[in-house]
């Protein structure tokens, strides 16, 4: 018997009630983590709601989790982690580890069915359960109370940098300035790229500057757009609602790469002319590997990036939650253990 206390929602878009469960035997790949701090994130709301149709109840949200190791199964005692360490945990908490994908080092595209920490019981408890490659141990250099949200939201924007290989010269335009963007111009910033931010509100202009964005963008004129044709070596989307995509595609350079990881519904209008003059490209991904989140969470340390976090103890944790359904979330929520 382990009995885990957590917050769970008993049915779709419930409030979260305290629920006690036992987490059982440890299995002998699995480390068990003490929560210290976890983030609130959109999906967290997406899966406490069912919008997606794979909700389980009672339901344990909560998957941007800072904490320390506590146990270690017998096959996870020989994997590099001790007890007492420091740790996150992300959106996934275990993948098949023997399909070609996990193989290549591409477990979040595991075929084998990868297990979302949430539908393993999430991070909004006094402790949890991961298999130990999705553990990421964290550099003593990072900031615990922020860092939460760089496991979610962070290695969401941080994934398209490594993927389209930005570098100190390349020119990069972030769509929306939220959760997500926020943090892709931080990172931006510290990677030493032009940074250019769209942003719907230009009363946000100096405090996205202080973000580290070098131009602030009304994404509302369609004549700034216009006037940035041929720019962007490449551009992040990060918002889930339907634009007029077409002048952000003109806006690419040649070779350039249009990325959304904003899950935008309506699918994405895109000319084969725009593509074809300029060898353009049109790409999107979600979260990261284990190898992405542990370079993530490095640089992170190293170079000082935090997301901007509210900070609530997560005895209000239903407060919290209203509070990002409100949308009065700047930029992240984080929750700090108090049981
Ligand atoms: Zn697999
Ligand atoms: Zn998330």
């Amino acid at each position: 018997m382990s009995i885990i206390k957590s917050y769970a929602a008993k049915n779709a878009g419930a409030e979260l009630e305290v629920w006690e469960y036992d987490a059982g035997e440890l299995l002998p790949e699995d480390v068990e983590v003490k929560v210290d701090y976890c983030g609130i994130c959109h999906s967290d709301l997406s899966m406490i709601d069912n919008e997606w149709g794979m909700s389980q109840y009672p339901l344990v949200a909560g998957h941007e989790v800072i904490g320390h190791v506590v146990a270690l199964g017998s096959a996870a005692q020989s994997k590099g982690l001790k007890i007492g360490q420091r740790v996150g945990i992300g959106w996934t908490a275990r993948s098949c580890g023997h399909c070609d994908a996990c193989i290549d080092g591409n477990q979040i595209n595991c075929t084998g069915g990868s297990v979302p920490t949430i539908l393993n019981h999430g991070g909004f408890a006094d402790k949890l359960r991961a298999d130990w490659q999705w553990v990421i141990p964290l550099p003593d250099s990072i900031d615990i109370e922020t860092a939460g949200p760089m496991l979610c939201g962070g290695i969401t924007v941080f994934k398209p940098l490594l993927m389209h290989h930005v570098t100190a010269t390349s020119r990069v335009g972030v769509i929306g300035i939220g959760g997500l963007g926020h943090i892709a111009i931080k990172l931006l910033r510290a990677m030493g790229a032009e940074v250019t931010a769209f942003s719907s509100n230009p009363s946000k202009e100096q405090e996205v500057r202080a973000m580290g964005a070098d131009h602030v963008v009304n994404s509302r004129s369609q004549e700034a757009l216009k006037a940035l044709a041929g720019q962007f070596d490449l551009i992040i989307n990060t918002v889930n609602v339907d634009l007029d995509w077409q002048p952000y595609f003109e806006a690419l350079a040649s070779g350039g790469n249009f990325h959304t990881v904003g899950a935008v519904l309506t699918p994405l209008p895109v000319p084969a002319f725009t593509l074809i003059g300029g060898d353009r490209s049109i790409s999107g991904s979600a979260t990261g590997n284990p190898s992405e989140l542990r370079k993530l969470m490095k640089f992170a340390g190293r170079s000082k990036v935090a997301p901007i976090t509210e900070l609530f103890p997560m005895s209000k944790i239903n407060d919290a939650i209203q509070h990002v359904r409100d949308g009065k979330a700047r930029y992240r929520v984080v929750l700090k253990a108090d049981s």
